[in-house]
């Protein structure tokens, strides 16, 4: 599973899937990369095992690519004869840079649960844009599930632009400060497009129902000032 997801950020309760998985005699992995061992912890919920895309919050400064696979003794000396046989070995370099920006993870992610909220509630009074999804706001489906389990409800938000494509290509092109790329998880704002990056396998009509139509767009909320961040968001829709 994916916890909480890509782009729509649903937040999963796990403990009624745990205990499924139980019954049914299924390992239960969870890719928690968006919400950050300091937002969520899936191991206290049934998890057996957890992946994180260390490239984005661990490492934080959009400079590595990496990840981290953590569970029982039994399932990570599994995952390191696995390695050993891929030959992914981390290089010193990276792994250098993994360790020193975890040394901020923790103020880097307060920081931006705080300004994504802001960012998310300032969104949802623009009329351009025809839905805004973040798990802090009442209108996200999960809204109470994620207050209950959540720590911290994340750096990510998520826009429906109204007029499509065209007009996301606009509003992109428009930005000065939050950059068009498609990581997440950084210390700098960054906006994508599922429709060109993840989702770019399924056609229009499969993303639209799946709840990305065009004009979705993904903002990964980075340390700037939130009250910067909004003007420059003001100022490209006032170009549509
Ligand atoms: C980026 C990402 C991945 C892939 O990780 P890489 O480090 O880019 O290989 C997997 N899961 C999630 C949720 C991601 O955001």
């Amino acid at each position: 599973m994916e916890t909480p997801t890509n782009p729509l950020l649903r937040v999963l309760d796990l403990e009624p899937i745990a205990a499924l998985c139980k019954t049914e005699g299924l390992a239960l992995l969870v890719d928690s990369t968006f919400a950050t061992p300091l937002n969520y912890r899936p191991l206290e919920h049934g998890a057996d095992v957890v992946i994180h895309s260390a490239t984005k919050y661990l490492n934080g400064h959009d400079d590595v690519l990496a990840g981290a696979v953590v569970g029982s003794e039994s399932v990570i000396e599994e995952v390191r004869k696995l390695l050993h046989v891929w030959g992914q070995a981390l290089d010193p370099m990276a792994a250098w840079l993994i360790d020193r920006g975890m040394k901020t993870l923790g103020v880097r992610v307060a920081r931006q649960n705080q300004t994504a909220l802001a960012v998310a509630e300032w969104c949802a009074t623009q009329p351009q844009f025809a839905a805004v999804h973040h798990p802090g706001l009442a209108s996200h489906p999960d809204h109470d599930v994620a207050g209950r389990i959540l720590d911290g409800l994340g750096g990510m938000v998520a826009v429906e632009l109204k007029g499509g494509a065209r007009a996301a290509e606009r509003f992109l092109r428009a930005l000065t400060i939050a950059a068009h790329a498609p990581s997440l998880g950084g210390v700098e704002t960054l906006v994508s497009e599922p429709r060109l990056t993840s989702h770019a396998m399924l056609t229009p009509d499969a993303r639209a129902r799946a709840g990305i139509p065009d004009g979705f767009l993904r903002f990964s909320i980075g340390l700037e000032d939130a009250d910067d961040l909004i003007a420059d968001f003001a100022q490209a829709l006032a170009q549509l």
